[in-house]
Formats: structure tokens, sequence, C-alpha cells
């Protein structure tokens, strides 16, 4: 695609015929809530093809993609040395519910970059990592109590969606339906960033507690780093009291380094969760740790967790092609592009006279229509989200695909090029423009 072509009033009609035929079977349309675009309005984009950076819909438009799946594709779409590996792994058999090397290979790759991982499982989705993370970390503590942070999100675990982040908070959902008041009832959700209201509930609870967890560095509020030393202080506390420190790494992990998070700042977690980039796409996620606690698994203990497709020997396959893939050239191209991103962000919101903030992690970013920086849940929710809708449809219209939602993270990958970063440039004041005219609702 040519630096300068008009993307103007894009047609959706064929979207909009899919997604009514979408309605009529699947509940909202979609098979993730945030799909819907329920936050921003409008009809979703049905996509037939991704290739690179761009993202193709069913009306034949193109998007520069700043979503990535939500994270995985740090290498862009269809990338030819993952694609080859999925087809090699495919044409040997999509599943054996038996062991393979290659689960071992991934396994032991992961190991490799994140040093306090000393065993890892492999399992289908960051939900069923995190659930399984609290499961044993309950029983290698026998200790009933949860502690997490308001707007960090876990996936969809039953004793985790007490004050989530993502889609709940996209919803503005307080937490759902369904949950009951039993497997809610041992979560303890406190502020994030507030290091004394962890060590007090600590001084109450402590002897209860089995486990602090949190995102390695939200990016379910919108991207609100660890203030320095916070995780630092987690780590302590839980220590002090015997309590496990479970750090979630499904979004950072393998993405903002070859190490994710603990590449920029190691703090030693007894588990870590992944997702997301590991598994290429593909549907795999994992949980690991210290020996000692993941050895409780079953069969080797009494903690059971289980899967007919963990380690599926394609997602396997296309995991470890991205993983290997994924080099210092891979990893310096994602922190050029955040910067290129931001910038460009922050001069064409500065030029429209819009107060906001880009707050990073590495080379994920997002949008706060703001005064001041954002770094807890609840300055996240004060912040001007009304501006988001009139910005990102502004910027779909021309051609450029952002999270659907103020409340998720923007997220780059390494096949960005001149050429999109034109795309974006030109978008970006009509864009700033529409956010800036917007009044409270
Ligand atoms: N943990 C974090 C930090 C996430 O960002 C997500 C998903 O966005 C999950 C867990 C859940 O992963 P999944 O959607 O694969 O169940």
């Amino acid at each position: 695609m040519g630096t300068h072509d008009q993307v103007t009033a894009p047609s959706t009609t064929a979207s909009a015929r899919l997604f009514d035929q979408a309605c009529a079977v699947i509940p909202g349309g979609v098979n993730s809530p945030v799909r819907a675009f329920k936050a921003v309005g409008g009809t979703p984009r049905f996509i037939t093809q991704a290739r690179g950076c761009w993202l193709s819909d069913a009306d034949g438009n193109r998007y520069v993609d700043l979503v990535c799946s939500w994270g995985p594709m740090i290498l862009g779409h269809a990338h030819p040395a993952v694609v080859q590996a999925v087809q090699q792994a495919a044409a040997g058999g999509l599943s054996f519910g038996a062991p393979t090397a290659a689960e071992t290979e991934l396994a032991a790759e992961i190991i490799g970059r994140v040093p306090p991982v000393e065993r890892i499982r492999l399992v289908n989705s960051g939900t069923e990592a995190t659930m399984s993370a609290i499961r044993l970390a309950r029983g290698f503590t026998g200790r009933p109590k949860i502690v997490k942070f308001s707007g960090c999100y876990h996936g969809h675990v039953d004793a985790l969606l007490a004050d989530a982040g993502s889609g709940v908070a996209t919803l503005g959902l307080p937490s759902s339906p369904g949950v009951t008041g039993a497997s809610a009832a041992d979560t303890i959700v406190l502020p994030y960033n507030d290091v004394d209201a962890v060590r007090q509930t600590f001084a109450r609870f402590g002897d209860q507690i089995a486990a602090v967890i949190t995102e390695a560095s939200p990016g379910n509020m919108g991207v609100v780093p660890p203030a320095p030393g916070y995780n630092a202080a987690l780590r302590a506390i839980t220590a002090e009291h015997g309590a496990l420190l479970i750090t979630d790494e499904v979004m950072t992990g393998f993405r903002v380094s070859r190490s994710g998070w603990y590449g920029i700042e190691p703090v030693d977690a007894d588990l870590f969760t992944f997702g997301k980039v590991m598994s290429g796409g593909l549907p795999a996620a994992a949980f690991g740790g210290r020996a000692e606690v993941m050895e409780k698994l079953a069969p080797l203990g009494p903690v059971y967790q289980a899967g007919t497709l963990s380690g599926n020997p394609v997602a396997v396959a296309a995991g470890l092609a991205t993983l290997r893939a994924a080099d210092a050239a891979v990893y310096a191209a994602l922190d050029t592009a955040a910067d290129r991103l931001a910038a460009l962000l922050s001069a064409a919101l500065t030029d429209a006279g819009v107060a906001h903030q880009i707050p990073r992690a590495g080379n994920m970013l997002s949008v706060f229509f703001a005064e001041e920086p954002v770094r807890d849940f609840a300055s996240a929710q004060a912040s001007q989200t009304w501006r988001y809708p009139a910005f990102f449809h502004a910027l779909l219209d021309a051609g450029v695909y952002p999270p659907c939602s103020a409340f998720e993270t923007w997220f780059v990958s390494a096949a960005l090029d001149d050429a999109a970063f034109d795309r974006i440039a030109a978008a970006l004041p009509a864009a700033a423009a529409a956010a800036a005219r917007e009044r409270t609702p």
C-alpha cells in the first residue's frame, strides 16, 4: 500500500452484514467482549486477512494494526518462519494427547530466559495459566486468600474477576454476575501501586494469604507501570509472610524484552504466568516457577491440573518459531516503533491542545486524556475517556486500527514500516482534533 492512499469514509457494509449474522448466533456477535466495539460504538470490522502490520476487512479496507491480536503478534502477521513451522507441524498431525519433544524445547526456551522459572507447564490460555497458578499457590501454602490489584486483569478466572481491568473495565462492570460470593470471598482487592495497603493487609491477614498476583507491568487499565520499587516491595512482603508472589507476564512476557518484564525489572517471583507471544498467535499459555512449588502439581504432587490440548504440537511450533525469530533486531525494532508512535501521538494531541499522557512499559503504550500521570485504576477511570470514541473512529476511518477501548494497551509489531508510520502521521491530526472537539457527557 502506498503512502498517500485515500481511505476516508470507508464502506462497512460487509462488516455490518457479517456482524448482524454473528449476533443471531453468538452473544453480542463476538467471542470476546472487547471486540464488539461497545466502548467506542460503531461496527466491528470483520477481518479477512492480515499480513505484516496490515489488516484487511470484509469490505476491502486496509488498516495499520496497532492491536496485534492484543499483544501476541510481535513479528507482524503471517510471518514466513511462523507460518512455515505451523504448516510443517500441522502436516505431522494436529494433536496426540501424548508428549512431544517440541514441548520440552518450548519449556527450555522459556526457562532459559526467565531464570526463576525452573519448571513450566503448558496450558491453553492465559486464564488457565493464572487459574492454575492460584490453585497451586493455595495447594502449596495450604492458605485460602489471594491478593489482587484493582485494574489488573488476569483472565476470566472467577476469583480474579473482582475489580478487573480489560473488558471488565471497558464495560464498566464492577465484577461479574455468576461469580458466587464464595468464589470471590477469598480474594482481597487492593489499589495498585500502594505498598502501604499491601503491608496493612498482610499485617491483618498475613497467615491466611496464599499469594499476591500482579501484572508484571499492568496493561489492562491502559499502561500503568509499577512505581520504582513496587514489585520488589511485593516480593519482600510476601516472602516475609510465607506467601507466594505470582507475576502475571501473559501480556508483557517476551514482548517487552526477550525475557519479558523480568528482563527490564528482574524481580524473582515464585510463579510466573505467560501467554500471548509465547504461542505466536495460536492458543497456548504457560505457568512456571520454583521447582519446589511446581512439583506439587499432579502427577508428582496432589494439586490437580490437566488439559486435552495442552502442549498442542501446532501451537507449540508457532510459539517456538516466534520466540526464535524474535532476535535483538526485532526487540530494537519494537522499541523504535513504540518511540515513533508515542512521539506522533504526543505531537498531534499537543497541537490540538488535548491534555494527554502516553505511559510506556517498554514497547507497550497507551493514551490517557489526563493532565496528570495515571498511577492506578481510580486515576485511569478519572481520565477523560469520553474523548476516546471520537479519537478512535477518526483513526479507524483513516485506515489505522487502534484498540477499541481507552483502557487497553496499544501494541506495536516489528513489521511497522515507513508506509505505516506515514499513514499514522496523516491520520493523527484529524483524530486529535476530533478528540479536542468532544465535550464532557
Ligand atoms: N493475564 C493478563 C495480564 C492478560 O493481559 C490476559 C489477557 O489479556 C490474561 C491474563 C488472560 O489471557 P487469555 O485471554 O489468554 O485467557
